[in-house]
């Protein structure tokens, strides 16, 4: 058996300032073939990283393919796109005859031309391998997921925990869904119900957790192989934002509308249910100094860079200082030129730094202040569940009692290590901000004594009626109350 994967992936904010080029995936995952590291997955790159580690066990040739991944921002330069899609495509030939396909992708990659990249691969992918190789797909929950991804596919697979700790999880499962279908095991169907409504689920509240629960019980028994939930990606302004439920089944396509309809109902009684309490930035701040023991967690979802944000808004940093907060850390920024700015002046050393609030009217003002400069680290991580995610050269820096960790690589808070790598003990903390939706919970709600989740003026609205889509297909819930929910596939 002879199986290719690879890895196209990036969640593209269609509202961003930021541009994506290939630059951003170069600081981010760019392997060739030859070139994937064995410790840990890299982003979307977990179906050919399972893969490698059980093909010698389940008796398959894997050929590796490319992976590109970049942080998400606003669409993709095309040219650049192009050239990555057609060497993965180029590669893909090259390693014909194949039995089976599996891709890596986000699933909301945009790029100038292109409103559904992952669509156009796959159409181009399937022109390539022919109808009976077997092609299987690992997408985030925050995709579109179209109709002509699903018409070019075999079986498509979300991950189910937002935060996403179980990508190398549904990995597997969608390894084992293909080896099976190639062994004649299983024959898989797919049926798709369109909830016709934008939100977000995180998995740690309860509704949304009861229900992956129920998904999970469901796969594995009585003709069921996968269910997914997706959420979509609110900030793609693309025609088929939405979220939706995806079935797969073995050979019975009525019972996998069945289930898809049953489970869409369901998704769509959730509406409005399904997302935490937010505070102003005021209260948050004042919140977390009357808590008496920490670290009291405060996120900040409207300038998470896993949604497209710059990542440089000061709104939080400046209340924090105005309050004269004490023992409060927060991170990240995004700034590589106030990071080099740290690095000339050195650990220890004060002077004045303009930093933050660079990108866009969004970031809000810059903070001017007399800085002590931390510790200053060269090519920090951070841990997100099995993968590793590069934070590039980062500084901490110190305002009266509020640490900031400045970072050069655009990305979310989503391991303790943001706040470690630069000498601050986020246990010995009382506040610590962080810039993320919901991912930091993988990581920070185990040593959070609470959580507060605040709305700031980031460019990431919570409230979707505030976005100002021209693109996505009509209507939908919230921008519209009356919707016509159902089966699309
Ligand atoms: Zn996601």
């Amino acid at each position: 058996m002879r199986i290719f994967s690879a890895t196209l992936a990036t969640e593209t904010n269609t509202f961003s300032p930021l541009p994506t080029s290939i630059e951003a995936f170069k600081e981010s995952v760019f392997l060739r073939p030859g070139e994937h590291p064995a410790d840990a997955p890299r982003m979307c790159t977990a179906p050919l990283f399972v893969a490698r580690q059980r093909a010698a066990r389940d008796g398959f040739k894997l050929i590796e393919g490319s992976c590109f991944a970049a942080s998400p921002a606003g669409k993709v330069n095309q040219a650049d796109y192009e050239f990555m899609r057609d060497e993965v495509l180029a590669q893909l030939r090259d390693a014909l005859p194949l039995d089976a396909a599996l891709f890596g992708l986000h699933g909301a990659m945009v790029a100038h031309g292109y409103d559904d990249v992952e669509g156009d691969l796959l159409e181009k992918a399937r022109g390539i391998v022919g109808p009976k190789c077997v092609i299987g797909v690992e997408h985030d929950p925050h995709c579109h997921m179209t109709l002509k991804r699903i018409r070019n596919c075999d079986i498509m697979i979300c991950y189910k925990e937002f935060p996403h700790t179980d990508v190398s999880d549904r990995a597997e499962d969608l390894l084992t869904l293909v080896l099976r279908t190639l062994k004649g095991e299983v024959k898989p169907v797919m049926s798709l119900y369109d909830c016709r409504q934008i939100g977000s689920y995180p998995t740690t509240l309860p509704l949304m957790r009861g229900f992956v629960d129920r998904m999970m019980a469901l796969e594995g028994k009585d003709g069921i192989l996968s269910v997914s939930a997706v959420h979509c990606f609110p900030y793609g302004d693309v025609e088929e934002l939405s979220g939706r439920i995806l079935v797969v089944a073995d050979g019975d396509k009525s019972k996998a509308d069945a289930l898809a309809m049953r489970l869409g109902e369901e998704y769509v009684s959730m509406r409005g249910k399904t997302m935490p309490q937010f505070l102003s930035v005021t209260d948050g701040v004042k919140a977390a100094m009357e808590e008496r023991e920490g670290p009291v967690v405060i996120a900040d979802p409207a300038d998470n860079a896993g949604g497209g944000a710059p990542t440089d808004n000061t709104t939080i940093l400046r209340q924090l200082i105005a309050m004269n907060t004490t023992g409060a850390a927060i991170g990240p920024i995004w700034d590589p030129v106030a990071v080099r700015l740290c690095f000339d002046a050195g650990a220890g050393a004060r002077f004045p730094l303009r930093f933050g609030g660079k990108i866009g009217p969004a970031s809000g003002p810059p903070v001017d202040a007399t800085v002590e400069v931390g510790a200053v680290a060269r090519d920090c991580w951070q841990t997100f569940g099995p993968t590793q995610v590069p934070l590039g050269d980062c500084a901490a820096v110190k305002i009266g009692g509020v640490e900031a960790v400045l970072i050069t690589k655009r990305t979310q808070a989503l391991g303790l290590e943001l706040f470690a790598n630069v000498g601050i003990d986020p246990l010995a903390r009382k506040i610590l901000v962080v810039k993320s939706t919901n991912h930091f919970m993988g990581a920070f709600g185990p040593i959070a004594k609470r959580v507060i989740y605040v709305e700031s003026d980031g460019p990431l609205a919570r409230d979707y009626r505030k976005i100002a889509y021209a693109k996505v297909r009509r209507p939908i819930w919230p921008l519209d109350a009356e919707t016509q929910p159902g089966l699309v596939f």
